[in-house]
């Protein structure tokens, strides 16, 4: 249970735009209003960020970068460590803040914060161990240096599954390389963010290296951003249709770019595997953030010797599992974040089930208010059905099946998507061969969860372009720069 009343945390929060270290209004006024998805009641009115606010944003984080870079990187990898501790303290705080915002459960919000603060800290070290390297040309006529430098003001956009987590994996490095930074949060979700921008500013972040432009004009905003010379990086997560125009605007201005995009994971479950392990996996890497999560398994293939009794496990797995509002200590699965992303859902669920896939849990739409659906799980699935091949971001399993180790590969690998795919097998060479062939950027091996802050978070295909978090996390915010150095032969 959260310690610190709900109106509190609330009122807590600033509701401004932050630019150049002051939070203001919008320059025409404008506001909108962020919901609780479980009641749908409004839970504060924040300002909307017009074009002139971004603007006035990067010429904020266009002032401070040069300052910024000048820091020392262990001052700015300290402001990072005093940031996660500050975190930890106040996680009961930020979980309901998340909880509120996006829905998810208190239990899994505060997975969430800690989870984020880890990339605080991550990064934090990794500031102090920027290097670079020296050696003699080819000819010997020169001496080659090279320095790892910031890249400059960054735009960072979120998206509202994960409110706290995706900032900080974001912020993180970008504070740790000498970046400043607008970041852009999903409409959905900016209260976490401004949250987290105050708790930074607390640990000491000077004024103008964060930036916080909550907006419901992403598209106006960003592309006047990215049309600007100034901006030198755009980290996005976000859906995959939006990534490729954001690609798109970027190629104009050359712009150096990451891409944490949509995914499509396949579920394997070989005829070796531990069945009650890959269930648990199955429950985790399903029903994680209500389903809403670019790892989330998306299509299960199960071997047909052992896919009945996986599935019946999982059914019976899936009942234990209470639906509610995400305050509830009781609920385990929460709402999804609105109307319109149930009624995708649900549309999709239906249209499965008319063409032939058999509904073994959940499947109904509950009554108002709030924006429920329940964990469900479908056998039977028609081969080239839609769910096998759009991101379902929702608590539903849907269950295939397959006869040979070299189906499962080919039908893993038949999507445009490769963020991440999981396999459950207790036969080691079995284990390695599949890994090396799924075409994925991450593989969970006989585990429901990838996402670790030392790990290389990213995709391959439609999924994605770049990494956050491990030791290439930095990379992504730092160019190199080269020195000849002339070296007489006298
Ligand atoms: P989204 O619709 O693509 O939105 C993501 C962010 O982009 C939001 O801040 C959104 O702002 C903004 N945006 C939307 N249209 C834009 C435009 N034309 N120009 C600039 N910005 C724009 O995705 P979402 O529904 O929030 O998030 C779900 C998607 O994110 C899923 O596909 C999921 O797989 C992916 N995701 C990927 C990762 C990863 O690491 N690979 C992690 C988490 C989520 P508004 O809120 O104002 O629309």
């Amino acid at each position: 249970m959260a310690t610190v009343p709900e109106s509190e945390v609330l009122e807590r929060v600033e509701s401004g735009l932050l630019i150049g270290g002051r939070w203001r209004a919008a320059a025409d006024g404008g506001t909108f209003q962020v919901e609780d998805p479980a009641t749908g009641r409004t839970l504060r009115t924040v300002a909307d960020a017009t074009p002139a606010d971004a603007l006035a944003a990067l010429d904020a984080a266009d002032a401070a970068q040069t300052g910024w870079a000048g820091v020392p990187p262990r001052r700015r990898g300290e402001i990072l460590r005093r940031a996660h501790d500050l975190l930890i303290a106040r996680r009961d705080e930020f979980a309901l803040l998340i909880t509120l915002e996006m829905g998810k459960s208190l239990v899994e919000s505060r997975a969430e914060v800690d989870y984020g603060a880890q990339y605080l800290r991550w990064f934090g070290e990794e500031a102090v161990r920027i290097d670079g390297s020296w050696k003699v040309s080819e000819d010997g006529s020169a001496r080659v240096l090279v320095m790892r430098q910031p890249v400059g003001p960054c735009l960072l956009i979120t998206p509202w599954n994960a409110p706290l987590a995706m900032p900080a994996r974001k912020i993180g490095p970008a504070v740790a390389a000498g970046c400043t930074m607008i970041v852009k949060p999903a409409a959905q979700t900016p209260l976490t963010t401004a949250a987290l921008a105050s708790l930074l500013a607390e640990a000491g972040l000077p004024d103008g290296v964060l930036n916080v432009v909550p907006t419901t004009q992403a598209g106006a905003i960003t592309e006047l951003l990215l049309r600007d010379g100034r901006l030198r990086k755009l980290s996005f997560t976000g859906s995959t249709p939006v990534g490729r125009l954001l690609l798109s605007q970027a190629a104009d201005t050359v712009l150096r770019t990451s891409m944490e995009l949509g995914g499509n994971a396949p579920f394997i479950v070989c005829r070796d595997a531990d069945i009650d392990a890959a269930v648990e996996g199955a429950m985790t890497a399903k029903l994680r953030n209500v389903g809403e999560a670019c790892i989330a398994a998306n299509r299960f293939y199960v071997d047909a010797t052992v896919a009945e009794e996986f599935s019946v496990k999982l059914v019976a797995r899936m009942a234990t599992i209470s639906v509610g509002p995400g305050t509830d200590p009781d609920a385990v699965l929460g709402p999804m974040i609105d109307e319109r992303q149930r009624r995708r859902v649900a549309d999709l669920v239906d249209e499965t089930v008319a063409a032939g896939a058999l509904v073994r849990a959940g499947g109904e739409l509950p009554d108002g208010p709030g924006y429920f659906y329940p964990p469900t799980v479908l056998t039977d699935i028609p081969k080239d059905a839609r769910i096998t091949r759009e991101e379902i971001f929702g608590p539903i399993a849907a269950v295939n099946t397959f006869t040979t180790e070299e189906e499962a590969l080919q039908e893993a690998n038949r999507t445009e998507f490769g963020l991440v795919a999981y396999l459950f097998t207790r036969d080691l060479d079995r284990a390695l061969r599949m890994s090396e062939r799924i075409e994925s950027g991450m593989v969970g091996l006989n585990r429901g969860y990838v996402s670790d802050p030392s790990a290389p978070f990213g995709g391959v295909k439609q999924s994605g372009v770049g990494r956050e978090g491990g030791n290439s996390g930095i990379a992504e915010y730092l160019e190199e720069k080269y020195v000849a150095i002339n070296v007489s032969s006298r």
